[in-house]
């Protein structure tokens, strides 16, 4: 019998089969076994989740490193294998604010110093694009890999929507750390001396376009001690964390500026994150898919340093009420940002800015304190309001600045010490926001005699609401 197996040739061929199968099955495995042990001994990985701070910069950096080796590439003489890994895989990125289409909510973010605009504003970053890029650093090589998370989002936790994982030579290592640095410092290079405005991105916050340069304070000009009767309490706020946790009182404040509209209020607001160094998370509580659990978390991780601004929070509601007429798809309830409101902060401290140009149509449930424990109006312009923004604009103009405020004085609507303010305030126009001045001034840039001269046409030139 074993006779005849032996010399059965279609016996010996399966056999033979059998075995070359089996020994490729083995050199595959074995292969693979040697693959991952180069790639463990010899290749160093580093993956970095969208919700860390590292991955906006890494991702800016590496998609401005391209940039520029693509401006050299063409009149260098490198390589053609260096060319052929060169990547072009960019991604345009854009934050983009829509207006709302009434009143409410119309703070979105233009590119200039002001927060404020009517119009919907978007700002443009070039990035790395999802997928696999090869670049060469230092004479050293690594894999750029951009993959995104089609899965559920988590709303609770916050789960990262994409990934990116750079993987080099174990002995570049150290380069790798280099260009984490290297990242690092280039955007807080480019924070330095800035404000940096988040907005909400599903149950993130995340960066909306590049940061602003810090406002300063003294730009923004209220009436007499307002200004200073908010900062003390601020600073006052931020001095006193160590009294409140040794009470287990939250560690939060509400701010509620309230008052016509281009008084100052979202300016000052600005002006003081600038001063304080903290950054702006800007709250649409009208957002397509913002819901009380959402504004619950977003309201509880706030980034660190940070204040958190609910604009024109009266309107939020009162087109909550009609949102099925409007299209809104905000499923925010009043109950909801009240809970959030008064939810356990999740982050050290919690500073909240509200404004609104009508403070009788809020809820007093909202204006109480340990939700609004500091409200100040900002109004129209004063005397001494009127006169410090002409001498900042035009400094050392004293004499003129007097007259200019005596010429002005029937629109203020203010009731004067000389006894004709009845005919003052019988006026049409009785009031003039800070806002129309600095338009008037801006129109008369290179000359305070004009601005003097031409005061009458600030008649009318109110803030529409
Ligand atoms: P509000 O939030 O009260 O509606 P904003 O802060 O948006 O007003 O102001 C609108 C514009 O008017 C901004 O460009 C700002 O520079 C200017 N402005 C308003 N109030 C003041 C003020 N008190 N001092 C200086 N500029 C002001």
């Amino acid at each position: 019998m074993e006779a005849f197996l032996a010399s059965n040739p279609y016996f010996s061929a399966g056999f033979g089969l059998i075995g070359v199968g089996a020994g490729l099955s083995l050199l595959r495995t074995g292969g693979i076994h040697a693959i991952s042990l180069v790639q463990r001994r010899l290749l160093v990985t580093v993956e970095i989740a969208s919700r860390d701070p590292a991955y906006a910069w890494f991702l800016k950096w590496s998609a401005d490193l391209q940039l520029k080796q693509q401006q050299t590439n063409t009149n260098s003489n490198k390589s053609l294998v260096e060319k052929l890994l060169q990547s072009n895989q960019l991604s345009l990125e854009t934050s983009f604010r829509r207006a709302s289409p009434s009143n409410a909510f119309n703070s979105t973010l233009s590119s200039n110093t002001n927060l404020k605009s009517n119009s919907s504003a978007a700002s443009f970053a070039l990035v790395a694009a999802p997928g696999r890029h090869v670049f060469r650093h230092a004479n050293a090589f690594f894999l750029l890999e951009r993959a995104r998370d089609k899965g559920m989002l988590n709303l609770q936790t916050g789960a990262p929507f994409e990934t990116i994982t750079i993987t080099t030579l174990a002995r570049d290592r150290h380069i790798l750390l280099s260009m984490l640095e290297d990242a690092k410092s280039a955007a807080l290079k480019e924070e330095e001396g800035k404000t940096i405005i988040y907005t909400s991105y599903g149950p993130e916050w995340r960066p909306f376009g590049n940061p602003r340069r810090r406002r300063d304070l003294r730009s923004v000009v209220l009436d007499d001690g307002v200004a200073e009767k908010l900062t003390t309490d601020l600073h006052a706020f931020l001095r006193n964390g160590a009294w409140y946790h040794d009470r287990g009182i939250p560690y939060r404040r509400g701010y509620l500026l309230h008052g016509p509209p281009g008084s100052g209020k979202t300016s000052f607001i600005q002006a003081v994150a600038g001063d304080l160094g903290y950054s702006i998370c800007l709250l649409n509580l009208s957002e397509r898919g913002m819901t009380d659990d959402r504004l619950a978390h977003l309201l509880a991780n706030a980034p660190p340093q940070s204040m958190i601004l609910l604009e024109d929070v009266d309107a939020a509601f009162a087109r909550n009420r009609d949102a099925k007429q409007e299209g809104f798809q905000s499923m925010v309830t009043f109950s909801g940002l009240l809970n959030a409101l008064d939810g356990v902060a999740a982050s050290e401290e919690r500073l909240v800015f509200m404004t609104t140009n009508h403070i009788d149509r809020l809820d007093p449930a909202l204006i109480r304190p340990g939700r609004a424990d500091v409200i100040v109006k900002i109004d129209n312009v004063t005397d001494s309001q009127a006169r410090r923004m002409f001498l900042r604009f035009y400094p050392g103009y004293e004499a003129l600045a007097n007259q200019f405020v005596i010429k002005i004085r029937p629109f203020f609507g203010e009731k004067s010490s000389d006894g004709d303010s009845d005919e003052l305030l019988s006026m049409e126009n009785k009031r003039c926001s800070p806002a129309a001045l600095q338009g008037h001034f801006t129109l008369h840039r290179d000359s305070p005699e004009d601005a003097l001269l031409y005061a009458e046409d600030l008649v009318g030139k109110e803030t529409s609401n």
